[in-house]
């Protein structure tokens, strides 16, 4: 059975290259009815702080990355990792290494000077415990083959080769007792029974070291799977100056739904022809490792806010207005928060982010007279306000205040006055709004009810 693990170490937020790897990890999981965990790589003690973890959590709880059973802390583990270090010592696969940090910086030192890789040159590999002095702290190293090549025939890159020459006898404890990375991540995949590891690819190298790590033990061969990183929009590896890294900001700055980042995440990297809306279900549905490029792709803010807009024309407007409320600045009561719903179908065509909408909904709640924008101020210079006066008589007589008979009083007003029906509403979307912009003029008399549009109108009229 498929198991797939999500792996991050706390920096603080969910990474949005790591969301996405989660993701791809989940739906591999998904698609074969195999399971997908979650280890927290705790092992950084200075960065891996309640806060940290829990902006991890929150992140992948949020876009729906539920995983299973209870995530694995890897700190909690060290005795474990430690144990399998003794055992590979026991089994002749590991050595100790007493070289200390001075005769090591020494053989670096050398090592550069005549131009060659900086590599532990095996110098404890075959040589008697009883050369040490004795008590003297010493660290645990793979003994690794030296001979050969190995392949790894990843699902993403093919088939890459490493001469084992190439690799040293890597660090597994050190003289502390602490494992290093390379240890635990190799332990803790073993232990959680982790069929295939999915991660980004600048974790490619790891994984030869890791192999030689696993085959010492015996134990099973995981398939690998090594996704390429997500660039920024100039084709330089995604950093900070491309924009926010952590998925909170896309959430509470940016307002994007999390349905809409998800499927965004999926095409960036993932491609199932030419289809861009992809629902959870149909991704599960279609995800494989054979559709994940092998190229970086680049991360694309115009294509992520149109897919935004897009999911949020296609969502409940309670929703949306439980969204959006927090947004507006003031405390909503129960009926206000009712009219933010109803407001939501008219103001969502035009909104690729909760920001937007919240914008957008923003004069619905704001207390007369209005403050108007330059835009709308202009609007309402000379005769306009006479004008106002006709619409204010005209809308007064209205009877039923639905849009059709607000829309035919306003329509006599401007055929009266010989100015086209967009002519009439521009005075009147000042006056309502306070803007030169918003939702169809008739959602706007409406939604404001009669007794406030008239207050509106009228307030501005002198
Ligand atoms: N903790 C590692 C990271 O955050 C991932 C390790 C792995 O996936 O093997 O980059």
């Amino acid at each position: 059975d498929v198991v797939t693990r999500f792996a991050p170490s706390p920096t603080g937020f969910l990474h949005i290259g790591g969301a996405r790897t989660a993701l791809f990890n989940l739906l591999y999981a998904r698609h074969h009815g195999g399971k997908f965990l979650l280890r927290i790589e705790d092992t950084d003690r200075a960065r891996s702080t309640e806060p940290a973890i829990a902006a991890i959590l929150d992140g992948m709880r949020w876009l729906g990355l539920d995983w299973d059973g209870e995530e694995v802390f890897q700190f909690a583990r060290a005795e474990r990792h430690a144990e399998v270090a003794h055992q590979l010592l026991a089994k002749g696969h590991a050595y100790k290494c007493f070289a200390t940090a001075e005769e090591l910086e020494a053989m670096r030192a050398e090592q550069r000077a005549n131009k060659l890789p900086l590599r532990y040159d095996g110098r404890w590999r075959d040589r008697p415990e009883s050369d040490a002095p004795a008590g003297a702290p010493f660290v645990i190293r793979l003994k690794a083959p030296r001979e050969g090549a190995v392949t790894i025939d990843d699902r993403v890159q093919g088939a890459v080769t490493v001469n084992n020459a190439e690799l040293d006898d890597m660090v597994l404890l050190r003289s502390d007792g602490t494992p290093t990375y390379m240890l635990a991540v190799v332990v803790d995949d073993y232990d959680m029974g982790v069929t295939h590891v999915i991660r980004g690819d600048d974790h490619l190298n790891n994984a030869f070291r890791q192999l030689a790590l696993i085959r010492a033990m015996d134990w099973r061969e995981p398939i690998y799977a090594h996704i390429p990183l997500i660039h920024g929009s100039d084709g330089a590896k995604l950093s900070k100056r491309h924009g926010a890294l952590g998925v909170d900001a896309y959430r509470d700055d940016m307002g994007i739904l999390p349905e809409a980042l998800s499927n965004y995440l999926l095409r960036l990297g993932w491609g199932h022809g030419d289809d861009e809306v992809i629902s959870r279900d149909q991704a599960i549905e279609w995800f494989d490792l054979g559709g994940v490029g092998k190229s970086p792709s680049r991360f694309d803010l115009k294509k992520l806010e149109n897919l935004n807009g897009l999911y949020i024309r296609a969502a409940d407007d309670a929703r949306l207005a439980d969204l959006v409320a927090p947004r507006l600045g003031v405390a909503l009561s129960e009926s206000q928060h009712d009219l933010l719903r109803r407001s939501m179908a008219s103001l969502k065509p035009r909104a690729a982010n909760l920001g937007e909408l919240a914008d957008g909904a923003g004069f619905l709640f704001r207390s007369r007279p209005l403050e108007l924008d330059e835009g709308a101020a202009a609007l309402l210079e000379g005769e306009a306000r006479t004008f106002l006066a006709q619409l204010h008589t005209a809308l007064d007589g209205v009877e039923a205040w639905d849009t059709e008979a607000l829309e035919a009083a306003v329509r006599a007003v401007a055929e009266d006055a010989g100015v086209k029906l967009g002519a009439a509403a521009q005075p009147l979307r000042a006056a309502l709004v306070g803007r030169r912009t918003s939702p169809g003029i008739f959602d706007v008399l409406a939604l404001l009810g009669r007794e406030e549009s008239l207050a509106r109108i009228a307030d501005q009229m002198t």
